[in-house]
């Protein structure tokens, strides 16, 4: 039977209500608006309709969005001394560093600049650190939204082989600590190119209860690979180019990690790319938002 489809809007709906609520409360019970300090240095295409989606995501709920351009010549210092500035200002209750900064700028070291009170996208070492003190509080949204679309599944974790493809801050080691909290108690396994080079990576996909796949190589693992009745959840965003059979026109089209076709007739849920995990992280840049602003005037 195919796997059942964990949409992502749904999900990302729910959070929007309870953060459309939180922000309520905040406003009646402390008289404060959360705002958002996006920073951007130096001029990108991409990044722009990124920010502009971004900017109306947070209007649409009732929160304010400030995007801060610095000059594409701005030093590691000077990005770090605005970030600073930021961090003292009331009217800034969340930081955001966009992605990508011009060559030579140390990101993760400017990651660690941003106060942790501050800091929403959960980047920052003291929020990462929570996470493996098993109290997590700001989680890197995309890590997070793989695990809601968990949670949706309604499938007991504990004890299950838990599999996470890529190894990095902002998506495999979040998840893989997330995973590994008392309150899941996934086995946990995290594979990266060296699982690759060690021949392992179908091995350890095939064992897998739950699959966490975040690498960025469009529909690398393979259907047969899947485990039957398992749990897939893609987290990739690659971007192809696909040729029409009946027009031969060319157009642009994104898939993911897995590949869907096969993977859902193993699977006993699978995430679509998109409208999967990509929504859910979307609400959960708002949700950390708001959590921020109630924490800095409640705590
Ligand atoms: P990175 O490039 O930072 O990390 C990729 C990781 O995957 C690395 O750890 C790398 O290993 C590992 N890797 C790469 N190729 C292979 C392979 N063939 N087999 C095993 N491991 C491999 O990517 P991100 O973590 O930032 O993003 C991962 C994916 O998630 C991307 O497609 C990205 O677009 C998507 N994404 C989706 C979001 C969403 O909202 N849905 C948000 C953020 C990201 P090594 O460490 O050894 O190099």
């Amino acid at each position: 039977m195919p796997a059942k489809l964990l949409e992502g809007e749904p999900i990302a709906n729910e959070i929007k209500q309870e953060v459309e609520a939180a922000i309520a409360d905040l406003k009646s019970t402390h008289g404060l608006t959360p705002s958002l300090a996006a920073v951007q240095v130096g001029e990108n295409a991409a990044s722009r309709v990124y920010i502009r989606n971004q900017r109306r995501s947070f209007e649409e709920v009732g929160m304010n969005y400030k995007l801060h351009e610095l000059p594409q010549d701005s030093t590691q210092e000077q990005v770090a001394d605005f970030i600073h500035q930021l961090n003292e200002d009331d009217s800034a209750t969340g930081i955001i560093l966009q992605m990508p900064l011009p060559k030579g700028i140390d990101e993760k070291a400017l990651q660690m600049e941003i106060a942790p009170a501050k800091d929403v996208e959960g980047l920052n070492p003291a929020s990462l650190g929570l996470i493996a003190y098993d109290n997590p509080r700001l989680v890197p949204c995309t890590a997070m939204a793989a695990i809601k679309m968990l949670d949706a599944t309604g499938v007991e974790v504990r004890g299950k082989e838990a599999v996470v493809l890529g190894r990095s801050t902002i998506v495999g080691k979040p998840v893989a600590l997330l995973l590994l909290q008392r309150k899941y108690s996934a086995t946990t396994t995290v594979c990266h190119t060296g699982t690759i080079d060690g021949g392992k990576l179908e091995e350890h996909v095939g064992k897998a209860d739950i699959l966490i796949a975040a690498i960025g190589q469009r529909e690398f693992v393979k259907g047969e690979w899947i485990k039957e009745g398992s749990i897939v959840i893609d987290v990739g965003i690659n971007r192809v180019r696909v040729k029409s059979k009946k027009t031969g026109k060319t157009r642009s089209k994104i898939v993911g990690d897995v590949e869907f076709d096969t993977a859902k007739e193993r699977a006993a849920f699978i995430t679509p790319v998109p409208g999967g995990v990509g929504p859910v992280t979307v609400s959960l840049l708002l949700q950390n938002t708001v959590n921020a602003a109630k924490w800095q005037v409640e705590e």
